[in-house]
């Protein structure tokens, strides 16, 4: 069955929420990483619920598997491979990696 697609207005709303809740995650992160992981959580299920796609910067911004912001240095380790050319993220706090080509 073919998902329906939600009327634009409430594609904006959704894309605006999202925008706020990882502005909070942003802000949460240091003190409470708990509540920051529960804002990327929410946005995610916004994503979802209203079929809004996050861009390709803001899927890089967070665990998939844990929901914690990712930041090189803080919360995630990165490195680069210069022979297959992919950039390896591994996330801290549950130890997922990810490779992005570049
Ligand atoms: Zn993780």
């Amino acid at each position: 069955m073919r998902k329906s697609k939600k009327p634009d207005w409430q594609q904006k709303i959704a894309k605006e929420r999202i925008d706020i809740l990882f502005n909070l995650a942003n802000k949460e992160f240091k003190k409470h990483p708990e509540r920051s992981r529960r804002y990327v959580e929410l946005a995610r299920k916004i994503g979802l619920r209203y079929n809004v796609r996050f861009t390709r910067t803001l899927k890089r911004k967070f665990c998939k598997n844990c929901n914690s912001l990712l930041k090189p240095g803080i919360s995630a380790k990165l490195r680069l491979d210069s022979k297959t050319k992919v950039i390896v993220i591994r996330c801290l706090n549950c130890n997922k990696t990810y490779r992005h080509p570049y």
